[in-house]
């Protein structure tokens, strides 16, 4: 019995059909239980063939339109479908898949597209947004006199010219 450790070297590219077929990617690891002793060079063979299934699998996946975020949650199948392609290959073999892992970069665009989404379903939200972008810029809100000092500011500055207080609202 032995056990090969794996993990995707590049990530695997996903269309997200839930965030309008957006590209994302994800890092896949897991383990691979092989029934007899092997050497290094069969285990590097099977890791191998395993990381060259894995994007097919993922394939099979955006076939069928699984949502990006229901993907993390599908690492017994995937590990299922792995285990078969192995096995139509004549491996005996089973691969147990760890973790299918988002790639940070994708994170965020799928944050940022979530934020978007919620903005969008809520008028109000887009509202409070918009002030908060307008006070962010120093349109409203914006003291005429330094809170701290009482000095008349200008409508730009961060700071107060006389006293350095902070004008941020
Ligand atoms: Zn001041």
């Amino acid at each position: 019995m032995t056990d090969v450790k794996f993990g995707t070297l590049e990530p695997i590219r996903y269309i997200a059909p839930d965030f309008d077929n957006t590209m994302v990617s994800y890092n896949v690891y897991g383990t691979i239980l092989i029934e007899q002793d092997v050497d290094g060079a069969f285990k590097e063979r099977i890791k191998s063939e395993v990381l060259s299934m894995i994007p097919i699998v993922f394939s099979e996946f955006n076939a069928r339109e699984v949502k990006c975020l229901e993907l993390p949650a599908m690492c017994s199948e995937m590990s299922n479908k792995l285990s078969e392609r192995l096995r139509e290959i004549g491996r005996k073999c089973n691969v147990n898949v760890g973790g299918v892992v988002m790639d940070d970069e994708s994170k965020k665009i799928i944050e940022e597209k979530q934020r978007a989404k919620i903005i969008a379903d809520n008028p109000a939200i887009a509202q409070v947004e918009q002030i908060r972008a307008m006070q962010a810029a120093g349109t409203v809100n914006r003291p005429k006199f330094c809170p701290n000092c009482g000095t008349p500011v200008g409508p730009t500055g961060k700071f107060c010219g006389n006293c350095g207080s902070p004008l941020g609202v």
